[in-house]
């Protein structure tokens, strides 16, 4: 009996995306780890746009890249972002070199803010595994967050993240303009905390960032 269900191959659940592989019965979990047809949302929020995990970054970069709430990088280094907390939750991160999006998302708890950030992309499949560190100054103190693996979604949750994020409390958010350093890397080398930034003198209220030490940061990268 075994032996004549192991020969059943079915279609992709993807197959009405697009995907033309025949899977074996049973056996639909080894697709899974490379099926690109798993449908994700576009992550800006006044789009509608849904596509096969294979197209979600092309549809980004051709409609929104020049949109202010999109900032570029590439793994391993880090960015400076702005947001602006009283009317923006959402800032889309684009990777060039790995075609990834991520989103920065920002929530406001009644005790301060939680920034987390998400990748678009199948929790199925089989991709090097990234975290990512955030970098917060204020008033003398620096909060760092090294995160666990990024959690994938298809879609943007506005659901209040239950691990995975950073806490500012309140006491440490002067006005609506957040200014953070992102880094995204692999799990475990691309995204240290670089000491470099740790014993920088941190930002006080009111002074922009820009005087952190970048070429310090390169290094780590
Ligand atoms: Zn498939
Ligand atoms: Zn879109």
């Amino acid at each position: 009996m075994e032996s004549v269900l192991e020969s059943v191959f079915v279609p992709c659940r993807n197959a009405k995306f697009g995907c033309t592989k025949k899977v074996c019965y049973g056996k639909e979990s080894t697709h899974e780890k490379e099926c690109t047809f798993y449908q994700c949302s576009c992550p800006t929020l006044d789009c509608n746009y849904t596509g096969s995990y294979n197209d979600i970054y092309s549809h980004f970069v051709d409609d929104h890249r020049h949109e202010p709430k999109s900032v570029t990088f590439f793994c391993g280094g880090s960015v400076d972002v702005q947001m602006n907390i009283a009317s923006d939750t959402i800032l889309v991160l684009q990777e060039s070199k790995k075609r990834l999006l991520f989103v920065l998302q920002c929530f406001n708890e009644p005790l301060g803010l939680y920034v987390t950030v998400k990748c678009i992309a199948p929790s199925t499949l089989e991709l090097e595994k990234l975290a990512y560190c955030l970098y917060y100054s204020m008033d003398g103190q620096t909060l760092t967050y090294k995160s666990p693996e990024v959690k994938r979604v298809l879609e943007v949750s506005s659901k209040t993240p239950q691990d995975n994020f950073m806490f500012v409390p309140d006491s440490l958010l002067h006005d609506e303009f957040l200014e953070m350093k992102i880094s995204i890397g692999l799990k475990g080398i691309g995204a240290r905390i670089p000491i470099a930034f740790m014993k920088k003198k941190p930002r006080t209220k009111g002074r922009r960032a820009r005087e952190w030490d970048m070429s310090m940061l390169r290094k780590e990268a």
